[in-house]
């Protein structure tokens, strides 16, 4: 008999009421204990979701993030927070948010200071941000199980088959940050004898499995952390218990061998992902192992094709009988919780997808398949295939003049007409620019009155000429704001955009917008990734009108602004019938068809943000480079149709890119604004070391903080950035886009700005 389990479900709830929960508490409108009882509903509400399946995940379940959970299970906690003497989870906020020294007086009246909060971090290739372990040389831990036991014990009252999940030594360590620059690895004998007491705690309540997560085995591992994991599992291995080693996420390539060695009793495989690489593992795999065989994508939205899957594990189940698992890939806290609760969706494109409830679902029929037969579940399998067939077949997903397009693309069509400096001369004289060119990232702040006409737009409260003579306001407000304060390139300021990727999915058709498709991001903080399901295509213009529209009120330059194909598709949900490549490309020639709209309707400088160009790099560096080829080129064939005097621009906000600054040079944008005002300008020095040829805007002005800067300080930085790069290419502008800002906080702020670029010029 095949098992089936799951590794971890969403914890936000179906209506993010834990989101509203915790919001409500911090801002102290509910108590700790009902925060508590949320939790604990949540927690049951899920593994009654959950009861169909073998083994069900405790311990998943978290306040906030399940890598600080850890840190709390392990002692772990940063020397700033040691002292407090307050409920648990009141320092456990503390850790995760930090707390102002002016929040701390109210709270404390004096007796405690203010914390710096954790520093977050991608997990992974996601698009979850976790709380990253503090470690110093002298680092000590201490067990903790208490959070541990407690689900524990509200799983055994309620009858859930429980495997407690936790995260693998290696993988805590290897993601956590030694603050003083030493050895982390040198912190795995202190740190194994608390996961062995641990693993004994948990023995001890009768647990008979426990789910290590060590997906940093998906990575590239040095012969030191390889050993790592030698050194973990031989001294865990007395552990009354069976541990499931689990890895996702991608494959193991170089570390198949030394995963399926490990003395664990079993392995969990991402079969999403690493499809390739299951037979291997099934070879590898010593006799007495489990194979837990993660079969539904636990990192989508698309209904698995049951039969195909079938056809494909029936085969492996045949050769390890009782020793199959099956799961999905990866915890399902990377998609949303249930599908059924979409009121709106189209029909066709509902019947494909699976949200969370719906793949477990998914899991139970795979099960019972394989264990009782197809026959079992007939029509089960019957539905699913009608559902599979149709969004293969649909005229909706499928466009032959989009496909033809793509094909048809010519190497020509991502290259500029001359080279930067031919450019650069002509754009000089076309554009009529000062050295120092001021100019901002684009957006605006949102007032509460934009939002308000927004929502009433979308609500059909007020008409379209309502609406539209409302945003006409509100844009001739920041032009003549603009102007006021001295800028050369100006902006629109992006009152009708709700958010710069579903501004554009709204009007691109392949798109559509779930209504509760809500995913955790970090924290209370979740997103709603739009669903990218068909060929893509702009039935018209996106944006033309409201830049035509700022242009027309003034003399100055005005920019127009758009969002960039990668960066469009790594904060969407996309389509798994096609490679990633091919759907960027489809994007680009939409949104290069934009670009030339905009040029043609006298719009010469056009801006093309790439926010998240670095937020698709693949997990393994071996990858990099044939990710940011096709991403490259995407970002040029949306680029580099328009003509030499019409200058391109593109935005990035942060601050890495020692490891990418080729790529970014060959985008060949002619103006790049990035964020580095915290950095000192020392981001810079890439650039320089790199002779980076085109024009650079460093970010003199951190928009993350209400402080305004200075004009001593906005001078200083560019004098900074100057001595990295020449004067005659360097802009200034803001780190980011304003629009969480205030206006009492920009104006001053950008006129300080205005000021130290006057005052350069004048010593130029
Ligand atoms: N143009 C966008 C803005 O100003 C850029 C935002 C971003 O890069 N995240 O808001
Ligand atoms: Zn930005």
């Amino acid at each position: 008999m095949a098992r089936t389990h799951n590794l971890g479900f969403p914890r936000i709830g179906v209506r993010r009421e834990l989101k509203f929960a915790l919001e409500s508490y911090w801002k102290g409108q509910s108590s700790l204990e009902e925060l508590k009882a949320l939790g604990t509903e949540l927690r049951q509400r899920h593994w009654r979701d959950q009861s169909a399946l073998d083994l069900a995940p405790v311990g998943d379940f978290s306040f906030y993030d399940q890598m600080l959970d850890m840190s709390f299970t392990l002692g772990n906690l940063p020397e700033r927070v040691s002292s407090f003497h307050g409920d648990m989870l009141d320092n456990y906020f503390r850790v995760a948010r930090g707390r102002s020294a002016e929040s701390a007086e109210a709270h404390c009246g004096g007796a405690c200071d203010g914390v710096a909060a954790g520093e977050m971090t991608k997990w992974f290739d996601t698009n979850y941000h976790y709380i990253v372990p503090e470690f110093t040389a002298a680092t000590k831990f201490k067990l903790d199980a208490s959070r541990l036991l407690e689900q524990l014990a509200e799983a055994k009252a309620h009858s859930v088959k429980a495997k407690p999940v936790i995260i693998g030594p290696v993988t805590y360590l290897a993601l956590g940050k030694a603050k003083d620059d030493s050895e982390k690895l040198a912190l795995l004998e202190r740190l194994l004898p608390v996961y062995a007491e641990l693993l004994e705690t948990l023995a001890a309540q009768g647990v008979e499995w426990v789910q290590v997560d060590e997906p940093i085995l998906v990575t590239e591992l040095d012969a030191d952390w390889q050993h790592a994991f030698e050194q973990s599992y031989h001294s865990l291995k007395r552990a009354r218990l069976k541990l499931l080693l689990a890895t996702y996420f991608g494959t193991l390539q170089d570390n198949l061998q030394l995963a399926c060695n490990l003395p664990v009793a079993g392995l969990h495989v991402d079969a999403v992902r690493g499809r390739d690489e299951i037979s291997k593992v099934v070879d590898w795999l010593p006799g007495h192992k489990v194979l837990s065989i993660g079969a539904i994508d636990g990192r989508n939205i698309w209904k698995t094709d049951l039969n195909a899957t079938l056809d494909w594990l029936e085969p492996i189940a045949e050769k390890l009988g009782e020793r199959l698992w099956i799961a999905p890939s990866c915890s399902l806290l990377h998609v949303p919780v249930d599908l059924d609760s979409e009121e709106t969706l189209d029909a066709d494109i509902r019947s494909w997808l699976a949200f969370a409830k719906q793949k477990l679902a998914e899991l139970a029929v795979l099960g019972k398949a394989i264990n009782q037969g197809r026959a079992t579940v007939a029509d089960e399998l019957a539905t699913n295939q009608t559902a599979i067939d149709s969004r293969k077949n649909s005229g909706r997903v499928h466009n032959p003049a989009v496909k033809a397009a793509v094909r048809n693309i010519t190497p020509e069509m991502g290259k500029r007409q001359s080279h930067y400096a031919a450019r650069a001369a002509k754009q000089r004289v076309h554009l009529n620019l000062p050295v120092y060119p001021t100019t901002t990232i684009g957006s605006f702040p949102q007032t509460p009155d934009i939002r308000q006409a927004r929502l009433a737009y979308k609500k059909q409260k007020i008409s379209v000429d309502e609406y539209t003579a409302k945003m006409k306001a509100e844009i001739e407000h920041a032009v003549r704001e603009q102007e006021k304060l001295g800028l050369d390139v100006l902006v629109h300021g992006e009152a009708e955009r709700n958010d710069m990727v579903e501004y554009f999915g709204e009007q691109l058709d392949g798109y559509v917008f779930s209504q509760f498709g809500w995913v955790q991001s970090y924290g209370s903080r979740c997103v709603k990734p739009p669903i990218l399901f068909g060929d893509i295509s702009r039935p018209k213009a996106m944006t033309v009108g409201w830049i035509k529209y700022a242009q027309s009120l003034t003399d100055k330059p005005m920019k127009g602004m758009l969002t960039g194909p990668v960066t469009i598709l790594n904060w969407s949900f996309v389509r798994d019938d096609q490679p990633r490549s091919e759907s960027c490309l489809q994007l680009a020639l939409a949104v290069r068809k934009e670009v030339l709209d905009l040029e043609a309707a006298g719009v010469h400088v056009i801006q093309i943000d790439e926010a998240a160009l670095r937020e698709g790099l693949p997990l393994r560096k071996s990858q990099w480079k044939e990710y940011l080829n096709w991403a490259v080129e995407s970002f040029r064939i949306t680029a580099n149709g328009v003509s030499d005097e019409t200058q391109i621009h593109t935005h990035m906000c942060y601050s890495e890119f020692n490891d990418i600054i080729e790529a970014i040079a060959a985008m060949d944008a002619d103006v790049i604004t990035i964020e580095t005002s915290r950095s000192d300008m020392e981001l810079l020095d890439v650039f320089e070391k790199f002779e980076y040829p085109n024009e650079i805007g460093p970010g003199v002005y951190d928009v993350h903080s209400p402080n305004i800067p200075s004009v001593e300080q906005a001078v200083d930085l560019i004098t900074k950035a100057a001595e990295r790069i020449p004067a005659e290419r360097l802009w200034v502008n803001p780190d980011c886009g304003l629009k969480t800002r205030q206006w009492s906080e920009v104006i001053p702020a950008l006129q300080n700005m205005v000021s130290a670029a006057n005052a350069l010029r004048a010593n130029a």
